[in-house]
């Protein structure tokens, strides 16, 4: 009798959960908030999804989209990751702003490396990648209505998590005319009494383009006059080819307005990693980490414990990574030139920004190179409509992959 209950009430349970989901199933609507719903796919998902279809069509698809090195992560980071892994205490959680060790390490590479002097446990803290510390930022310091300055062309993430937060970016246009650094003379004052924040980033995504001292000292007064904090992403001062590029923090009195991002990804191939670090002001890093607590758990401690190997010997492979760079910058530039097109001589990064041909559509552009001739490039206007007229080509990929590049270009009626 009492088997024979409880297989009816199990029997009753389970139709009721079935009726529960169809129910459920058939009203629920899953509505997107308004911060998504009206976003645009992000930039590189979008290429990726196209370029995908070419493949599974079986075209040989030559990819200077996105800027993901080619470049295996040197062996000495590898080994040290692998030690690390090894150890228990490194499988709990991890602290929030970062190991000790790690911070410390990144204040002793901005003494080696631009003469700065920082703090570890004061200054820095670690990112998992800069990107994620970027797309923080705003939520430390925009309030609903606060606007933030934004470089356009420039890396989709400074606005969209400046909406996020709930904030407005306000457009600076990078124009060639003017070496792509904003002109900060030209915004409103109603403006700048709105302004709590300014996102800049040298040596520059998409243009390559490499800041002057000249206009990071008037970007420090400006910042200070105004009380703008700046933001700025240094993801590539180690991917030079000749001169040297500064960090911000090493003009007077720039870490009493600001804070530099900085990253693992591009310097060591370590992208996929997931590491890097926020330095400057300390005010404002530790609003940045107040964020972070109430969303991650930090970067895995294997990690970090690599990325300290990474730092303390960064000057080992650099040399070579940085002349391959350089000359495959210089290939392309050299190549696309040969075909009458107009390239901005790049100085650093792994960007060769170009004017698009007899005047295209950047957009326009890029689905020609994709669809006649296999080739994925980054339109300008992925990076904001200052970029209309541009396109951007990673050189990720070997010599032969770029002049083939160029061989195709050349083929294409425009
Ligand atoms: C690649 C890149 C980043 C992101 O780097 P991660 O550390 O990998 O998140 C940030 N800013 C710019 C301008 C970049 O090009």
């Amino acid at each position: 009798m009492r088997n024979l209950n409880s297989f009816y009430l199990k029997d009753k349970y389970q139709f009721e959960v079935i009726f529960f989901c169809v129910k459920v199933t058939a009203i629920m609507n899953i509505e997107w908030s308004d911060r998504i719903k009206n976003l645009p796919p992000y930039l590189f998902a979008e290429i990726d999804a196209k370029k995908d279809a070419l493949l599974a069509k079986g075209v040989d698809v030559i990819d200077l989209g996105v800027g993901d090195p080619d470049i295996p992560t040197p062996i000495r980071i590898i080994n040290a990751l692998h030690q690390s892994s090894l150890n228990p205490d490194n499988h709990r959680y991890p602290s929030y702003a970062g190991m000790m060790s790690f911070r410390d390490e990144v204040a002793t590479w901005y003494k080696k490396r631009f003469d700065v002097s920082l703090e570890g446990k004061k200054n820095v803290i670690a990112l998992i990648g800069s990107k994620e510390g970027v797309a923080h930022a705003p939520l430390a310091f925009i309030n609903p209505g606060d606007i933030a300055l934004v470089p356009d062309p420039g890396y989709p993430v400074y606005s969209v998590a400046t909406e996020f937060a709930g904030g407005t970016p306000y457009t600076m246009p990078l124009l060639e005319s003017n070496g792509f650094m904003p002109d900060l003379d030209i915004i409103p004052e109603d403006v700048l009494k709105k302004t709590k924040i300014m996102f800049l980033n040298y040596p520059n995504n998409p243009t390559s383009a490499f800041a002057t001292d000249e206009f990071f000292k008037k970007a420090i007064d400006f910042a200070s006059r105004n009380n703008i904090l700046i933001c700025h992403d240094a993801a590539y001062t180690e991917v030079y080819f000749d001169e040297k590029p500064k960090s911000f923090l090493e003009y007077d009195g720039a870490i009493d307005v600001g804070i530099e991002f900085h990253s693992l990804s591009k310097t060591f191939s370590m992208t996929g990693w997931r590491l890097g670090h926020v330095a400057g002001n300390e005010s404002a890093v530790a609003a940045i980490g107040k964020i972070k607590t109430n969303i991650d758990s930090g970067a895995f401690q294997a990690v970090q414990e690599a990325g300290i190997e990474a730092l303390r010997n960064y000057r080992d492979e650099l040399q070579d990574r940085i002349n391959i760079y350089k000359k495959r910058s210089q290939l392309l530039s050299l190549g696309l030139q040969s075909i009458g097109i107009e390239v901005y001589e790049p100085k650093g990064t792994f960007y060769v920004w170009f004017k698009n041909p007899n005047g295209i559509l950047s957009k326009d552009f890029a689905n020609s190179l994709l669809e006649d001739a296999g080739i994925v490039m980054t339109p300008g206007t992925g990076f904001g409509e200052y970029g209309e007229g541009y396109t951007r080509a990673s050189v990720t990929l070997n010599d032969k992959r770029l002049e083939e590049a160029v061989e195709r270009i050349k083929k294409l009626t425009i």
